[in-house]
């Protein structure tokens, strides 16, 4: 408030400010509500002095307590107290201020706020602790009885609890842009709940024909519900001064008790304890559920952006009501608008027919072994797409060890199932590729021997026949040298086809060398696999009957029927010595090792 001013004239600043508002107050409380012994109902210069003192720098302090002292002296003096009394109450309210400030520095070394139920809780004791050695001190420097003692405690502890806490709430709004960020809606509320405050406080202390002395309390409460501690602070202290001069001034139900004038102010004083008392408590709760509601929705807020960043929602189904209860991000996977109505039922009904039993079994089974889940499926959305998606899952255990409900995250995963798919295509593509000769499109050498090193080591395992043809083209020097290398070429490729076209499903052929071929007969005893070898050799030759322009080409075969061989080379070997046979003995012919 006073910061771009130069030390001096900041002092000068507070002193005058405290000089003009203790004496005012001061002198308001003596005239319009003294009590007994000179001493008022609510003494609010203390409360004032003491906001000041807070909301003030340091530097300011000994300017500010002179003003202080200046002020009571005037005012007391201008009450018609004797000297000796007005330098001893002075005295005591200085020592006051001084005490309450120095308790509060201690137990709230930052800034005091009274939106804090702890600091509030500092600030009772300070004014309480203050209040009773102010008490003490008067008492002592004048020599008064006990009722003095009761009474000038009363006095100050309500004018500190009454004053301060609205004076330094509305110096800070004043001085940050609360004022200003408050919007008309609310600073018309607050006009309008304060106004009802005064005006009930009007109506039950103007008169004393109908005991209504309640009503404001109720607009405090109002005050303090819909306001906070401002608006219960602001109430508190419109009431004490609405009260505070009526009742002083002869009107209203207290000022109508019979009586001596001590016996009034005590009761107005317990009056405004008790309504005191009564809200603060209230009001420091009511902040403490609006933030606790505020940290509460900041922290869904938080949940919500990270469920859409991570593209995981949340879903639970409430096991008694049979309910479910989607995130925003579950409705954005469902491919629905977040907010629309959704049952148990439909939520599992989106699953593809294939998938949804599965779906359900895995929540009954997790249900009843109270485990926790995974599944994934796909839904049907209702834009007709078909998306993958993955939930997590726990069951939630009630009081009774029974499941009350199904707690889960859900995932969106058509991409990475999608990524997963293309990648497993690669891999089988490139397999096929690395395991495929190019020129026929049979299995490569390497193939060829793998799988026949696998045939090898079942048959041997279950006993079961297993025989290998090796065939070589005939002459194929001869077609290379006479129609070219490409020629050559194709006629590998159109033997290669005639070959496997005469096989079985369940037998395999693949080229081993250039014009070199191997077949593995699975299964065959040694008669169906010369049958079959031999159908070979004769679809090769059948080919000659020039359906294309290629030269004709006859193949040798040569071969082998397992016979407790100890590995492949072995058995190949027999093979290609029959091969070798066939070919010594005319070509295109089969031969078999002995
Ligand atoms: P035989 O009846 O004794 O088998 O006589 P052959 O002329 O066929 O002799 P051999 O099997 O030893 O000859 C193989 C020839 O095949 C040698 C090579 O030039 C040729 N050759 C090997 N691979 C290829 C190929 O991929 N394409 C072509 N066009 N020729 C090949
Ligand atoms: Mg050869
Ligand atoms: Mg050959």
């Amino acid at each position: 408030m006073t910061q771009s001013l130069t030390p001096r004239v900041e002092a000068v600043f507070w002193f005058l400010l405290t000089v003009t508002g203790y004496f005012l107050l001061a002198s308001l409380s003596l005239h319009a509500t003294k009590g007994a012994d000179n001493i008022a109902a609510v003494w609010p210069p203390s409360g004032y002095f003491l906001a000041l003192l807070i909301l003030m720098p340091a530097s300011a302090r000994i300017s500010a307590f002179a003003g202080m002292a200046t002020a009571s002296l005037g005012a007391n003096l201008y009450g018609g107290a004797p000297l000796a009394s007005c330098l001893a109450f002075t005295f005591s309210n200085g020592c006051e201020a001084a005490l309450a400030l120095w308790i509060l520095r201690r137990r709230e070394p930052d800034e005091l706020s009274f939106m804090v139920p702890r600091s509030v809780v500092s600030f009772c004791i300070a004014a309480l602790t203050a209040s009773i050695v102010s008490a003490a001190i008067a008492w002592a420097l004048t020599g008064r009885g006990t009722d003095f003692f009761l009474s000038w405690l009363t006095t100050v502890l309500l004018g500190m609890l009454i004053v301060t806490p609205p004076v330094v709430m509305l110096a800070r709004m004043v001085g940050t842009s609360a004022m200003a960020n408050a919007t008309m809606r609310m600073k018309a509320e607050a006009a309008a709940i304060l106004t009802v405050t005064g005006l009930v406080t009007i109506l039950s202390f103007s008169q004393a024909q109908f005991p209504i002395t309640f009503l404001p309390c109720i607009a405090v409460i109002a005050a303090a519900y819909r306001l906070g501690p401002f608006g219960a602070a602001a109430g508190m202290l419109i009431v004490t001064i609405i009260a505070s001069l009526l009742t002083g001034q002869g009107y209203g139900p207290i000022a109508a008790i019979e009586g001596v004038q001590k016996t009034r102010v005590l009761f107005l004083q317990f009056y405004l304890l008790t309504l005191l008392f009564t809200t603060l408590p209230l009001a420091s709760l009511l902040i403490g559920r609006q933030r606790l509601a505020k940290r509460v929705e900041q922290s869904n807020r938080w949940l919500l952006q990270a469920e859409a960043a991570a593209l995981v929602g949340h879903w639970r189904v409430d096991l008694v009501t049979w309910t479910i209860t989607w995130s925003d991000q579950s409705y954005r996977v469902h491919g629905l608008e977040p907010g629309a109505p959704v049952d148990v039922d439909y939520s599992v009904r989106q699953y593809v027919a294939e998938d949804r039993r599965a779906v359900r079994k895995i929540l009954a089974d997790a249900v009843r072994t109270g485990e926790p889940f995974e599944f994934q499926g796909r839904i049907l959305r209702t834009d007709g797409e078909i998306r993958h998606v993955k939930s997590h899952g726990s069951i939630e255990i009630g009081r009774g060890g029974k499941a009350v409900g199904i707690f889960g995250t859900v995932q969106d995963v058509t991409e990475t199932v999608e990524n997963a798919r293309i990648l497993e295509a690669a891999r089988s593509a490139a397999e096929r590729v690395a395991n495929t000769d190019m020129l026929t499109g049979l299995p490569n050498r390497r193939h060829t021997l793998a799988f026949l090193e696998r045939a090898l080591a079942g048959a041997r395992e279950h006993g079961a026949p297993l025989a290998v043809a090796i065939f070589d083209i005939d002459h194929f020097k001869r077609i290379n040298d006479t129609h070219g290398h490409a020629t050559g070429d194709q006629v590998i490729r159109r033997v290669a086809l005639r070959a496997r076209a005469a096989l079985r499903d369940e037998d395999m052929v693949g080229r081993i060398g250039g014009e070199e071929f191997v077949c593995i007969l699975q299964r065959s005893s040694a008669q169906s696999a010369e049958i079959v070898a031999e159908r070979v050799r004769k679809a090769v030759e059948a080919g000659t009957a020039a359906e294309d322009d290629l030269p004709d080409a006859t193949i040798s075969v040569g071969l082998a029927v397992y016979d407790g061989e100890a590995d492949v080379e072995e058995l190949l070997h027999r093979a290609d010595k029959a091969l070798y046979v066939a070919k010594r003995e005319g070509r295109n012919r089969l031969r078999s090792a002995a």
